[in-house]
């Protein structure tokens, strides 16, 4: 991690500046992590993804402050690392800052690469909206997929190491249920002593004992939910307790309390047509009182091969998206309604996939035979990305206008 920032922060009169990090991505959690451990002062940290944020949020103890509040601190002293998810985002937010002032400084920080490893190759739910359940069942199959062992996860790490130096955070999941793994507090302790960060997401869903997790907690810890009664919430998490998640919320930050530390929380709230209003606003209520950062965003229903036309939705898919996407429409059209694009997915370009048995995996929204390659521990990186640069997959996906371009 050292080595890609320090060039990043090589800038003339640094100690002069008001430090702003914006982007709630790998990138920008690990130049907060970066700068702190060299106690560089950053003046706060934003995403426009967060819902208006409270007053005692801190990421690594530093403020983590609403995107209006950043513009209106801007002046001629200020620097502010653009840490996007894509090149084009990162521009976008440097045209904002710089036409509210053009006196301030931004540098966007890019070309780095990240890692999913799904260590659990199970989930212990069944939403509708992700492939775990609305895979095409003569595609692929879930069942009997088992656990990563640690001993894999290293020698993973060293390859990653190895072909990525620019490699700054590794995702622990990808369709998974990290908490099922009984190694993950070691493998974020291992991912640590590598220099890199940990991300994990869960749906919080069932028993856990986070005192061991949270010693050395993930520098992200994402919670997936989609309501706050539990007659809404398990009509889109399926098989799902929000009691037993509100539980583990509040249990959470009462371990954080007694080891006097704080975890980098988001809760996403997955918006669908039944848990606006009143269940949203609950919601926001709660990680407010928790200090957990809250994150609304639009469900999406995860499966291009449905949407490219390569696998067939069920009555089932049909149902579901008609009664609870605002976007039934787009969703279950989008092979007709969108334009083709061109160029290399940012998938092919910085990341990599790889599941619970150390195969390498298309990407994330890809569940299905087809988009399975050979053992990463066996493979080229360079033959990896030939193979996704030139997936059949992706082609179909470009002509539909998914692909996530940089
Ligand atoms: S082009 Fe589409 S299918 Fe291919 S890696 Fe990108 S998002 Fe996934």
């Amino acid at each position: 991690m050292s080595c890609y920032f320090d060039e990043a922060i090589s800038i003339a009169n640094l100690n002069e500046k008001s430090i702003y990090i914006y982007g709630a991505s790998v990138s920008g959690v690990s130049l907060l992590k970066y700068l702190d451990k060299k106690r560089i002062k950053v003046t706060g940290f934003s995403d426009v993804s967060f819902s208006k944020v409270g007053n005692d949020i801190a990421f690594f103890g530093t403020p983590v402050i609403d995107f209006d509040v950043l513009l209106n601190c801007l002046d001629d002293k200020t620097l502010v690392f653009l840490c996007c998810s894509s090149e084009k985002k990162a521009q976008h937010y440097q045209s904002v800052i710089l036409e509210k002032c053009s006196e301030a400084q931004c540098v966007i920080i890019n070309n780095y690469d990240e890692v999913y490893i799904d260590i659990s190759g199970r989930c212990n739910l069944r939403c509708r909206s992700c492939q775990v359940a609305n895979h095409h069942k003569e595609s692929f199959s879930y069942s009997g997929r088992g656990l990563m062992s640690f001993e894999l996860f290293c020698k993973i790490l060293d390859k990653v190491q190895m072909e990525l130096p620019y490699c700054l955070g590794v995702f622990l999941f990808n369709y998974g249920e990290p908490l099922l793994s009984p190694d993950l507090p070691r493998m974020i302790h291992e991912i640590h002593s590598r220099g890199m960060i940990a991300i994990i997401s869960s749906n919080l869903s069932l028993e856990y004992n986070f005192d061991s997790l949270l010693i050395d907690p993930p520098d992200i810890f994402k919670i997936s939910i989609s309501g706050f009664s539990q007659k809404v919430y398990e009509t889109t998490h399926n098989g799902g307790n929000i009691y037993l998640v509100k539980s583990n919320m509040y249990r959470i930050r009462m371990i954080e309390d007694k080891l006097k530390t704080r975890v980098n929380v988001v809760v996403g709230y997955h918006v669908y047509n039944n848990n606006q209003g009143a269940e949203y606003i609950a919601a926001e209520d709660l990680c407010k009182e928790l200090g957990f950062l809250f994150q609304p965003r639009k469900a999406i229903f995860c499966n291009i091969p449905k949407q490219a036309g390569i696998d067939p939705f069920s009555k089932s898919d049909i149902e579901f998206i008609s009664e609870y996407y605002p976007n039934s429409r787009d969703i279950l059209t989008i092979n007709q309604s969108k334009e083709t694009i061109s160029g290399t997915c940012r998938n092919a370009l910085n990341r990599l996939f790889i599941d619970y048995n150390g195969d390498v995996f298309l990407c994330f929204m890809v569940m299905h035979n087809g988009g399975i390659y050979k053992s990463y521990l066996q493979t080229s990186l360079k033959d990896i990305r030939m193979w996704q640069k030139e997936h059949w997959i992706c082609g179909k996906c470009k002509d539909i206008g998914f692909i996530s371009l940089e």
